[in-house]
């Protein structure tokens, strides 16, 4: 994986490993030097903050990992999706978008200001979903994309025909819908809507970071994913599981891992939309404390 690669005024710049988590690949528009996701290296954006100068920060969608470096930016103006904003103005705010809460909630506080220097930032424009933003040459879609988190946003440079697709991010983990205002119903319309966008280059927010040819059998891989998990909480349900039961069954991260306060946001987050889904399609019901196959 290349450190950085320009594509004319639109610039790649790798996160450590390839933008593996918590790490996160940014986008820098050359000319009207905008950033969106503060994120790569400290140093390579210590650097461009210096020698090319930021205009103005965006944010793809409010998660700890794409927020990164934004202190380094603090004078900036900051562009984020109006369902998204409220998490980048308060650390609370940011906490119930996760749904997170006891124990999860007091780790992943400390985690939010140790490992990702959160500070709460007032948001500056709002990017509205379906615009077309001219840079002077340079002409951006906002495309709204939501499933992820409610207002997560995809980029698309016309002139250059570069589709960034941020957390819609192909890889073998698989699409991400924990959070509470996430929706595994928005995911896959979303996955729908970025796989039929002309596009001659997708740059993603981790791992696989720029795709020269049409991901094609990618997004089957990806939203497959969503499929595998829901028979594996199916097959599961043989027996009737009590929620604490289906998420030390580890569907969502394979096998147990620590530390669990870490880890039981998203297995629960996900499990609990997969429920709740089921649930809709009555193919599951609730009893007591306990969830049964129909
Ligand atoms: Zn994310």
């Amino acid at each position: 994986m290349e450190a950085e690669k320009h594509y004319g005024p639109v610039w790649f710049l790798s996160g450590e490993k390839g933008g593996r988590y918590p790490s996160c690949n940014a986008i820098f528009i050359k000319g009207p030097n905008i950033l969106i996701d503060p994120t790569a290296t400290r140093e390579r954006l210590e650097q461009i903050h210096d020698e090319e100068g930021v205009s103005e920060v965006w944010l793809s969608h409010v998660h700890e990992d794409h927020i990164r470096h934004l202190s380094l930016f603090a004078d900036c103006p900051l562009g984020v999706s109006r369902e998204d904003a409220p998490g980048v103005t308060d650390i609370e705010l940011l906490l119930d978008s996760y749904g997170a809460t006891g124990n999860i909630r007091e780790y992943w506080h400390q985690y939010m200001l140790d490992k990702f220097d959160y500070h709460p930032r007032q948001v500056s424009r709002i990017l509205q979903a379906g615009s077309v933003i001219d840079l002077g040459g340079i002409t951006v879609d906002v495309i709204g994309t939501p499933g992820h988190t409610p207002g997560h946003l995809s980029f698309y440079f016309r002139e250059q025909e570069i589709l960034f697709l941020a957390d819609y991010d192909l890889t073998k983990f698989g699409p991400w819908y924990s959070d509470r205002g996430s929706s595994i119903a928005d995911t896959v319309r979303t996955i729908e809507l970025l796989r039929k966008w002309p596009a001659r280059v997708w740059m993603t927010s981790h791992e696989m970071g720029i795709l020269a040819d049409n991901p094609g059998e990618l997004w089957d891989n990806y939203l497959k994913i969503i499929d595998i998990r829901e028979e594996k909480l199916l097959d599961l349900l043989a027996e009737p599981r009590t929620l604490q039961e289906i998420i030390r069954a580890c569907i969502i991260y394979r096998i147990p891992r620590k530390p669990e306060s870490f880890f039981d946001l998203g297995e629960e987050g996900h499990m609990r939309k997969h429920l709740e889904k089921l649930i809709a399609e009555k193919r599951v019901y609730r009893e007591g404390n306990k969830f049964v196959r129909v």
